[in-house]
């Protein structure tokens, strides 16, 4: 999985109005709690971001009001990641300050994977809580805030439905351009390091026909840029008659009239095709990004992360990728200090680094999780060794970065404009291939398609001016940075 940018996101704000499509998910709860307010905040990947879409849409349904500061919260969610310690530690930091503060009468939940992963024990370690669901139950959320709202101290929602996805038309997407869309949920890899394939269950596609359609309503809508996400987005398996392969429907979806962008994350290396890479080539509406997370560019700890690659294999697909005839860029995530890591695995690592020149590496220290295969073979590396190896890292890709985007310099690029910096004057645009380009800019760009010359370059992102002629037609799109 890749998906394991951890971050913290703020309580969601709505963006958009409900659809009134129907769905299963409003029957018998539509206007239960009216009048009240709910906090949500998220932790970890865009797939937990998503999934709390998926349930402010569910909350909103039965009349819970979304407010920003917990404080004025009726009922409060915390949205959790476990894919690394500290991610799980901030959620209980949030409790304990959540404790004294004290107060009115009110629920508070724990979703996500620390919630499954803590399962009951969760009400001992933090009494004040009273919901405790894991992701693969959210579409019991109905059932169990009724019975929280008629009285009841505290309910679970624990069980892995591998039968299904959680996905409701009700769902309140954030962004105003972006939408994520689930097609494949839960993981049947096996790394040894990690804690999904518990906390998510087995993998599960979705049909491609219904995927298709909720595109199609997207596009419809006004969302311009499609995300299609899953822990392991490229082992997508359609269930329906239509057996569309990933690749396939990547194209499908990239023809759809208004759709201008389409991105995917996570893939994985072992499930990763050269026709993947074929569909890129020929549609300017799939993005020119591909996030593949390796790791480790040791063989030996690949072998015991269970990763199912070989560091040749790995590069045999970048292979593929930079002979594409657009120029995709690559973005990884690594792990430093697994467990039994010596200096010389590191620095296998980082001559893999100079052998692929990632755009981009989300980098983390190794840090033991519960109920996962390495739990037992230790923690050998010292936390201070860990630390080292990840300041090494992070400054031999900053010099990798910087010396990519110095590259881009005097070229143009479409970016969608993401943001208006107010105080700066100054508009923040995304390339195809996911770069971040600040521009002098005015807020009304937000959310339009704009050419930019690039005319300096950090590690982490460019900055610009808009092109002579800015404004980009979607017949133009595709000369990808
Ligand atoms: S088990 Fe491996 S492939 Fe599956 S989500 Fe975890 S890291 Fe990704």
């Amino acid at each position: 999985m890749g998906s394991n940018l951890v971050q913290i996101l703020p309580a969601i704000t709505m963006s958009r109005s409900l659809s009134t499509a129907s769905s299963p998910m409003r029957e018998g709860s539509v206007g239960a709690a009216k009048g009240k307010t709910f906090y949500l905040e998220t932790f970890g990947c865009q797939m937990n971001v998503h999934d709390s879409e998926k349930v402010a849409g569910v909350l909103v349904a039965r009349g819970y009001r979304p407010v920003k500061n917990p404080d004025d919260a009726d009922l409060i969610l915390y949205n959790t990641c476990s894919i690394r310690e500290k991610a799980a530690q901030k959620v209980f930091s949030r409790l304990g300050a959540f404790r004294k503060r004290g107060g009115r009468d009110r629920i508070v939940g724990v979703l996500g994977c620390v919630a499954q992963q803590e399962g009951e024990a969760f009400f001992e370690r933090a009494p004040q809580v009273n919901l405790v669901c894991g992701s693969a139950s959210y579409s019991h959320l109905p059932a169990l805030l009724e019975r929280l709202e008629s009285g009841q101290r505290r309910v679970t929602g624990l069980s892995l439905d591998a039968d299904q996805c959680f996905e409701t038309e009700l769902t309140r997407r954030d962004n105003p351009f972006r939408a994520y869309v689930t097609i494949i949920e839960g993981c049947d890899k096996a790394c040894s390091y990690c804690v999904v394939p518990q906390t998510r269950g087995a993998e599960r596609s979705r049909p491609s026909s219904k995927i298709l359609a909720e595109c199609r309503r997207l596009a419809d809508e006004g969302y311009t840029e499609i995300q299609l996400l899953g822990q392991t987005v490229n082992s997508y398996r359609d269930p329906s008659p239509a057996h569309l392969s990933f690749s396939e429907l990547l194209i499908r979806v990239a023809e759809m009239p208004g759709v201008r962008r389409v991105r995917f994350t996570t893939s994985h290396p072992q499930d990763f095709t050269p026709e993947i890479v074929a569909a890129i080539d020929s549609h300017p509406s799939l993005c020119n990004h591909i996030h593949l997370p390796v790791q480790s560019g040791s063989n030996a700890v690949l072998r015991r992360m269970r990763r199912t690659y070989t560091r040749e294999e790995y590069l045999e697909k970048i292979m593929c990728i930079r002979n594409a005839r657009r120029a995709i860029s690559v973005s990884t995530d690594i792990i430093v200090g697994f467990c039994g890591e010596t200096e010389r695995d590191f620095e296998e690592t980082l001559s893999l680094l100079d052998n692929v020149g990632y755009d981009q590496v989300f980098s983390f220290k190794y840090s033991p999780r519960p109920k996962t295969a390495a739990l037992v073979w230790g923690d050998s590396v010292p936390e201070t060794e860990k630390g080292r190896r990840l300041e090494v890292l992070q400054q031999h890709q900053r010099e990798i970065q910087l010396r990519r985007n110095q590259a881009r310099v005097g070229k143009e690029f479409e970016v969608l404009v993401e943001g208006f910096q107010a105080r700066l004057g100054q508009a923040v645009g995304r390339t195809t291939s996911n770069q971040i380009v600040n521009f002098p800019g005015e807020s009304d760009l937000v959310g339009r398609y704009i050419r930019i010359l690039v005319t300096g370059a950090g590690a982490n992102s460019l900055v610009g001016v808009k092109a002579a002629r800015s404004e980009v037609t979607r017949e133009e799109q595709g000369a990808g940075a």
